[in-house]
């Protein structure tokens, strides 16, 4: 059994919430176990929650749409979330929830070790660039160590907002310069501003 399959079955006994007595599956994530590229959503909705698997109602179909863009597939790629049960009728996750469930997703990290951490939405963009505003901050990469991380809007929002189509479709097109740039064996030391790394 893999290391990801392992976590799964831990993340399905989890009982931490009282959100999951109501669900009917829980969520944890898929993808490749060594994918470059992890995709961090908020919670599962409706069909997450009936199929277990992440982003595969509406937004999800939109977020395949934007990987097809720059040539990826799904499979290629590593989608979650930042809570992995269902909130009741969609509700925001609490602050409690996003807590209890932040574990999987340190070990989600820590096992697949992506090159890039590209967070949609608020609630994850919130635990990865604390104090920062989406409406700010998309579109900008920030490195830490190994990573690069990229904030984008929540493809949800893009699908309700016909305005931030465009702004979501184009942020997605500097994912690849961005891998680019975390493949480039470094000669000199990167320029900083090739990250388009915003101040702190
Ligand atoms: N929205 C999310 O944030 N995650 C999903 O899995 C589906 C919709």
């Amino acid at each position: 059994m893999s290391t990801l399959t392992e976590l799964y079955e831990e993340i399905a006994l989890c009982h931490l919430c009282e959100i999951a007595k109501y669900r009917t599956r829980t969520v944890p994530g898929e993808g490749a176990e060594n994918a470059d590229i992890m995709f961090i959503g908020e919670a599962p909705g409706f069909h997450e929650d009936q199929q277990g698997r992440p982003f595969v109602g509406q937004a999800g179909q939109y977020l395949d749409q934007l990987l097809a863009s720059i040539g990826l597939k799904r499979e290629l790629v590593y989608i979650t979330n930042i809570i992995k049960t269902r909130p009741p009728e969609n509700r925001d996750p609490l602050p409690a929830e996003i807590l209890n469930c932040r574990k999987w997703l340190e070990r989600q990290i820590e096992i697949i070790h992506p090159k890039i951490i590209v967070t949609l939405g608020r609630y994850s963009m919130a635990m990865f660039f604390p104090g920062k505003t989406i409406s700010k901050i998309h579109g900008t990469a920030q490195r830490r160590d190994t990573v690069i991380y990229y904030a984008m809007y929540h493809p949800a929002a893009a699908l309700h907002q016909q305005s931030l189509r465009q702004t979501i479709e184009a942020d997605m097109l500097r994912i690849p310069t961005l891998l680019a740039e975390t493949k480039a064996v470094p000669e000199a030391k990167p320029e900083p501003q090739q990250l388009n790394m915003f101040e702190d």
